[in-house]
């Protein structure tokens, strides 16, 4: 019978399944053929800071989010084992029914300071905040509005939302404004997804034109500030501090815990209906998941008091991130749209210079990302370069002298069509 013959064990048949042999069966064959070994799941042997540690190697490094190195702070780490001496290593359970630690809500309050809301949630992981934060808030008469740049993880949202979606083009309040002048109201409820400072090329929202546009509209706004929390304004306050807006100039303040602050989770705040919504009510925020480890909320609790007391973490990276961009320019690099935040992209166009100066680097003890197609559009690959607050000028005008040897040593790839993700 025909669906008996269907019928799998394996999911070797599987789409995505095939689509992965498809294209890394390449990409391997292509290593092999180089005599390359595979550049990602690298092992890191410590803390990821400034340096890491590579095969028994001190590497350079430039693929950490952690921005302001506190995850390497001694005091977030003794905050962090103080939590499992007092707490262990799990709360065990579902914070609504058997799971809430008072660090939890300490937390929360902190944030919602921070941001000037009524109140804040935290959760186990920056992106199923915005799978569930935006799959809960939208339904399939309501329009998510997206910048065309927005995270995977704002985009699953939409899915799980099952709502209508469409993007405007990247950090573009005009274009934002034709869409929703076309679109007349042909929805519930519209909410324009932005970041704060974009993963992939490091430019800042245009925030105060965005939110005056989506007003004049009537839309909602959810702000990503993954890269921008720690990192824009005096204090590292975020782009709130940056454009000196009040707590309700956004309706949903998301973030995570993994990147300037040294933890792990999410984050969102806002008014206290929402922030009850997602608590009592949305999945895979609060409820029906477990929160993050006590240690992962001591950690970040401790993250933001160093932050606090420690304001120089937060110049140093402005600096040494406005340094390397300014450099990275005057060699002759192409860096996209990035405008000096700690995220430069040093855009190849081909997926192999990418990948293949990535391999050459980490030879050399530099470590950078090489990211292709389809994370970003094809014929726009990039090494992207995370800045952070410890690098030395020494490293960071290093860096820009090395890939330069070794991109002209690949020069003769560098304009070749790329074949290798697509
Ligand atoms: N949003 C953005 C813009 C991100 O870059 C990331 C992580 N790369 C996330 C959300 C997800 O955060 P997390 O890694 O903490 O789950």
């Amino acid at each position: 019978n025909g669906s008996a013959d269907r019928v799998t064990t394996s999911f070797r048949d599987h789409p995505g399944v095939l689509e992965a042999g498809r294209r890394f069966g390449r990409f391997d064959e292509w290593l092999q053929q180089m005599g390359l070994p595979n550049p990602y799941y690298l092992p890191h042997e410590g803390v990821s800071g400034a340096v890491t540690r590579m095969a028994d190697r001190d590497v350079v490094n430039f693929s950490s989010f952690g921005y302001l190195d506190l995850a390497a702070s001694p005091r977030v780490h003794q905050a962090a084992k103080d939590a499992i001496d007092r707490y262990g290593t799990s709360a065990a359970a579902v914070r609504i029914v058997a799971g809430e630690l008072p660090i939890y809500g300490e937390l929360e309050r902190e944030l919602a300071t921070i941001y000037d809301t009524d109140a804040a949630i935290v959760t186990a992981s920056g992106y199923l905040t915005n799978a569930a934060a935006i799959g809960f808030l939208l339904g399939k008469r309501d329009l998510a509005i997206c910048d065309s740049l927005i995270h995977n993880s704002m985009v699953a949202g939409t899915e799980w939302a099952r709502c209508k979606r469409v993007n405007f083009r990247h950090n573009d309040p005009e274009s934002l404004e034709a869409i929703l002048k076309m679109s007349r109201r042909s929805f519930d409820r519209a909410l324009v997804l932005i970041e704060g400072v974009y993963s992939m090329d490091g430019d800042v929202v245009r925030l105060p034109e965005i939110i005056e546009v989506a007003r004049k509209y009537n839309c909602s706004i959810m702000i990503d500030e993954a890269h921008s929390f720690g990192v824009l304004g005096e204090k590292g306050l975020g782009v709130r501090e940056l454009f000196d807006l009040p707590g309700d100039a956004v309706d949903v303040w998301m973030g995570t815990l993994s990147k300037a602050i040294g933890s792990v989770g999410g984050y969102l705040a806002g008014n206290r209906e929402l922030v009850d919504g997602f608590k009592y009510v949305a999945g895979g925020l609060s409820m029906y998941t477990a929160s993050p480890a006590p240690s992962a909320i001591a950690a970040a609790l401790e993250s933001l008091a160093v932050l606090r007391d420690e304001p120089e973490r937060v110049t140093a990276l402005r600096d040494n991130a406005t340094y390397f961009h300014r450099r990275a320019r005057e060699s002759g690099f192409h860096t996209g749209t990035s405008e000096g935040t700690p995220i430069t992209p040093i855009i190849t166009g081909a997926d192999e210079p990418a990948v293949l100066g990535a391999v050459a680097m980490l030879q050399r003890d530099f470590s950078v990302n090489a990211i292709s197609h389809p994370t970003v559009p094809a014929g726009e690959a990039r090494l992207r370069f995370f800045i952070n607050c410890r690098h030395t000028r020494e490293q960071l005008d290093q860096a820009l002298v090395t890939l330069r040897e070794v991109l002209d040593g690949l020069a003769d790839t560098a304009g070749q069509q790329s074949t290798l993700f697509q």
